[in-house]
C-alpha cells in the first residue's frame, strides 16, 4: 500500500539540516509548515513520517530538496522556493538546477547561521534544461558563491547542461490558422546553451566582476567555473529537436568523480530542447531526477530500480480552471505545453511503479501552491513510498556516514 508522506517536514525540523540551518530557517519554515500539512482526517490517518527510520542526518548519501515550486512564478499563498535540488554524499555536495533562491535554501539546508563557506564543498551544477525556473538564480550563486566558498581556483565548480538547441521552435498556432511569426531575440545567437548563457551572464555583470576582482580581490569567475555543454551520443532515429525532441535512446555518462556517477537522459519536455532526467549513483544508492517531462519511458528507463525518484507533476484540473473557454490563441498553446510537456498527478505514481523505484518523491509542483488533497492522486498505482516535496526537506538513503552516538 502507498504511504502518502506529508509530515516528513515536521520531523526534518528536528534533524540535522534543519538545526543547522538555525533558528531564521526554522521560524521561515514553520508558518508554511503549518499549512502545508494542513489536511482532512481521513487523509491524515494514512500520513506517516518519511524519515521514521531516523535515518536522514546520518546517511552519507542524502537527497535534499531545496526548492520545490515549478513554474515561472511567484505562487500567491506558498513560501516554497523554484525548483533545486542537492544530492550529498559525505561533505560533497551536488547541486541540480538552480530556480529562484537555490542560494538561501543551500544556505539554510547546510551551514549554521553566519558561515560564508556555503560553497566550498559545492562540486557540480547539473542544469536539467533552460527554462527560466531552473536558471533564474544560477547568476545569483555564481555572482555571490564569489563570495561564499566558489574562490577556490584548485578546484572549480563544475558546470553541466544543455548545448545550443540548434534551431528555434515554431511558432504555436491553431489547426488551419495561417502561420504566425514571433520576434527573435539575439538573431545572431538565438538558442544558447548552457557555455553561452554563462559568458552572456559575465558580460552582463562585467562591472560588479571587474569591480570586484580589483577591489576586493577576486579572481575571475572564467577562471572559477568550469562549464560544460553536455555531448548528446548518436541516436538512432533523431532527426531534429523539433522533430524528435527525445527518441529512445540508452543513458549515457555526464560526470564521474570518487563520490558519484551522473548519467543523463533525454526526456519529453518540447519544445525545449534539450531537456534531460539525471541519475545519481553513489555506494549508498541512486536518486533520480526527472526534469520537467511529460511520461517519458526514457525516464522509466534511467530510474529502473533506483532508490529515490525526484519526479515532477502538475494538478491537471487545476490547467483547466485556469483556461476556461473560449481560449486566446495565446491561452491555448500555454495550456497545451502545460498539458502535454508535464505530468499529470494521477500518472506519476504509475511511472514510479514501472521503474520500479522504493521511494517516490515529488517535486517541481505545479501549481506551487498545491493543497496535499490536489496532490495525493500522485500515490495512485504506486506500491512504493510516496513523499510530497517540501522546500528544505531530506531524505537519506543507504549507509550511515558514522556510527551513532548517544548521549
Ligand atoms: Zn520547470
Ligand atoms: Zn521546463
Amino acid at each position: 500500500m502507498c504511504n502518502l508522506i506529508g509530515h516528513a517536514l515536521q520531523q526534518a525540523l528536528t534533524r540535522r539540516g534543519f538545526i543547522a540551518g538555525s533558528a531564521v530557517g526554522a521560524s521561515l519554515i514553520a508558518p508554511m509548515m503549518c499549512s502545508a500539512v494542513a489536511g482532512d482526517d481521513e487523509l491524515d490517518t494514512r500520513i506517516e513520517i518519511a524519515q521514521s527510520s531516523g535515518d536522514t542526518a546520518s546517511s552519507r548519501t542524502r537527497l535534499l530538496l531545496l526548492g520545490t515550486a515549478g513554474g515561472p512564478t511567484w505562487w500567491p499563498n506558498s513560501d516554497q522556493c523554484g525548483i533545486s535540488s542537492a544530492v550529498a554524499v559525505g561533505d560533497a555536495y551536488y547541486l541540480v538546477d538552480c530556480g529562484e533562491g537555490v542560494g538561501k535554501r543551500l544556505q539554510q539546508a547546510l551551514l549554521p547561521a553566519n558561515s560564508r563557506v556555503m560553497s566550498a564543498n559545492l562540486r557540480a551544477l547539473f542544469l536539467t534544461h533552460l527554462h527560466s525556473d531552473h536558471t533564474v538564480d544560477y547568476p545569483n550563486l555564481l555572482l555571490f558563491g564569489l563570495f561564499t566558498g566558489l574562490d577556490r581556483p584548485a578546484s572549480p565548480l563544475k558546470v553541466f547542461g544543455p548545448g545550443r538547441r540548434g534551431q528555434v521552435a515554431p511558432v504555436f498556432s491553431l489547426p488551419g490558422s495561417s502561420s504566425p511569426t514571433a520576434p527573435i531575440i539575439s538573431p545572431d545567437n538565438p538558442t544558447p546553451g548552457t557555455k553561452d548563457m554563462t559568458g552572456y551572464i559575465y558580460q552582463a555583470f562585467a562591472t560588479d566582476l571587474n569591480d570586484r576582482m580589483r577591489d576586493n580581490g577576486k579572481r575571475s569567475l572564467e577562471a572559477l567555473v568550469e562549464v560544460h555543454d553536455i555531448d548528446i551520443p548518436q541516436i538512432a532515429g533523431f532527426k531534429s529537436p523539433n522533430e524528435t525532441p527525445a527518441p529512445p535512446m540508452e543513458p549515457f555518462r555526464v560526470f564521474e568523480d570518487d563520490r558519484v556517477r551522473v548519467s543523463a537522459i533525454l526526456v519529453a519536455h518540447a519544445p525545449v530542447w534539450p531537456a534531460f532526467a539525471y541519475r545519481f549513483d553513489s555506494e549508498d544508492g541512486s536518486i533520480v531526477f526527472s526534469g520537467d517531462t511529460a511520461r517519458s519511458e526514457n525516464l522509466i528507463k534511467l530510474a529502473k530500480g533506483a532508490d529515490i525518484l525526484v519526479h515532477e507533476v502538475i494538478v491537471t484540473r487545476w490547467i483547466h480552471g485556469l483556461f476556461p473557454a473560449p481560449r486566446s490563441v495565446a491561452e491555448e498553446g500555454l495550456m497545451q505545453h502545460l498539458l502535454g510537456a508535464h505530468t499529470p498527478v494521477e500518472e506519476v505514481g504509475g511511472i514510479a511503479e514501472a521503474a520500479g523505484v522504493k521511494k517516490l518523491v515529488l517535486s517541481h509542483i505545479v501549481p506551487g501552491n498545491a493543497t496535499r488533497e490536489q496532490l495525493s492522486p500522485a500515490g495512485k498505482g504506486f506500491s512504493g513510498e510516496l513523499v510530497i516535496g517540501r522546500d528544505l526537506m531530506q531524505i537519506g538513503t543507504g549507509q550511515a556516514a558514522a556510527p551513532a552516538r548517544k548521549g
